[in-house]
Parts: structure tokens; sequence; C-alpha cells
């Protein structure tokens, strides 16, 4: 075999991985698109890739939609109380949650708008659309339809509360803990649980730098989801959990092996 053919199929794989790791059925279609025309097609490049984002698009937005419920998920339903931080949950297949789940999300967000008028439940990385065991890296966990991540909540200089946050991906900007306060990350990474803050990586950069961490705001949202009766637990950072007076046994720590939870809340329904 030549060596450019055997560069040419390593290259082939890795986009599968990759596309298959993000959004679970990019890299089925990818394959389907490389096989799809001749050879010698003209501008055949040109008219995969083409190919290639139609076929996502449809797939994404038309078809998986429709497929989800026979594994028992359903994309999560944004209304005005809420949506995803940003499209690229939507477009990466990264919504899909149990019907359950979704319920669940709804009546807290109800909630949350009728404690905070205008506030929003902001949402981040939940489940794949299809097959149980199916993880959506880098969360191991989110892999059977009943976990969830969302953003804290912040206000502005004047103490009002906004659905404003402040990393791009909606991960990697900590509200770290004070001097004076526990400080689970120190002592995981010196155990050499190298992993616990490399979300720091995944931020793609800070915005809004004028905003703050709300505890009242963060407070009331976990308050609610913990109150919800399908809720089986919920994972916060342990200085947070102190800062926020937290006491109800659902609220846990996830260990060293995961990662920092002081970017974002995870909660999982039973
Ligand atoms: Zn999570």
């Amino acid at each position: 075999m030549k060596v450019n053919k055997l560069l040419k199929i390593i290259f082939h794989i890795i986009i599968f991985v990759l596309l298959t790791v993000l959004t679970q059925i990019g890299g089925i279609l990818f394959i389907v698109v490389i096989f799809l025309f001749r050879k010698d097609a003209n501008r055949r490049k040109l008219k995969q890739f083409a190919l290639f984002i139609l076929l996502y698009l449809f797939s994404t937005f038309i078809i998986v939609p429709n497929l989800a419920p026979i594994f028992g998920r359903e994309k999560i339903k944004n209304t005005e109380f809420i949506q995803a931080h940003s499209f690229f949950f939507k477009l990466a297949n990264r919504n899909y949650v149990k019907p359950e789940l979704n319920n669940a999300m709804q009546k807290i967000a109800i909630k949350l708008n009728e404690n905070h008028t205008g506030i929003k439940l902001i949402y981040l990385d939940a489940n794949f659309p299809f097959f149980n065991k199916f993880p959506l890296l880098p969360h191991l966990s989110h892999n059977d339809g009943k976990k969830i991540d969302i953003s804290l909540i912040y206000e502005n200089k004047n103490g009002g509360l906004t659905n404003k946050k402040k990393s791009i991906s909606g991960y990697g900007a900590f509200e770290a803990p004070t001097n004076s306060e526990y400080n689970q990350v120190s002592v995981c990474k010196n155990k050499g649980h190298w992993q616990y803050d490399y979300s720091k990586f995944l931020s793609f950069g800070s915005i809004n730098s004028e905003i703050n961490f709300s505890t009242n705001g963060t407070r009331t949202l976990i308050n609610l989801i913990l109150n919800n009766n399908e809720v089986e637990k919920l994972f916060i950072e342990p200085h947070l959990k102190n800062r926020l007076n937290l006491t109800n046994n659902k609220v846990r720590f996830h260990g060293c092996y995961a990662v920092r939870h002081d970017d974002h809340i995870h909660f999982q329904i039973k």
C-alpha cells in the first residue's frame, strides 16, 4: 500500500472518531459521504463537503429528533424559560434527555422565573440521542439520558441577576475557592488527579468580565432542583456547597476522578 493511501486512511479515521465523539452521528455520515462519489468525479472534495453539511443538518434537525424517542430520549424543549448556552449543543446533538428529565427541567425553569423574573435555566451538555452507555465525552457519566449540566447564575454590578455567563463554551470559568474556603481543587491535584481542573482549557475564552457569581440566584436555582422529586443527585464543588449553605443530602461530591464543578452544576434524575 502506498504511503499516501495509508496516510489518507489514517486521516479519515481521525475525522471519523472526532465527529463521533463530538456529535455521535457525524462520523457515520462522514463515512457514507466518502463512499458516495466515484474516485474520478469532478470536484470530488467540494461535493463531498457540501453533501456532508446538508446531510448532517438534515439528520440533526429533522431525522434524529424523530428517531430518538425509540431510544427513550427527546430533545430538550427550549422555551422562554429554558435555553441552551449556545447553538453548539443543539448542532452537535448534545441536547437529548429522557422525557422525565425534560419535564423536571421545565418545572424547575418555570419556578426559577417565578422567583427571579426573566432568569432562565441555561443548559450545557446533556446526552446524545442514541444508545445507553454511549458517553458524551468528556463526561463519562452522561450516557443514559438522565444527566444534565447547567450554568451557574450571575449578577450585574448593581446586583441584579442576569442571564449572561462568563465562558464562551459554558465550561472552564471557575468560581474558585477563596483563601478561607476549603480547596478541593488543590486536594485532588495534590493526590495526583491532574485532570481535575483540565476544563480550564475548554472555556474557549472568557466573556462578560463585568458580571459576578450570584450566591442568591444560584442558591435559588439549586434548591429548586433539589426540591424536584425526580432529581436523584447534584454535583457542585464543596466550597460552593458551603458558601450556598446547601444541606440537602442529594448534594454529593463527584470525586477526584471527575473534574471540578465550580464552573457549572450537574444534576441527574433517578
Ligand atoms: Zn455533568
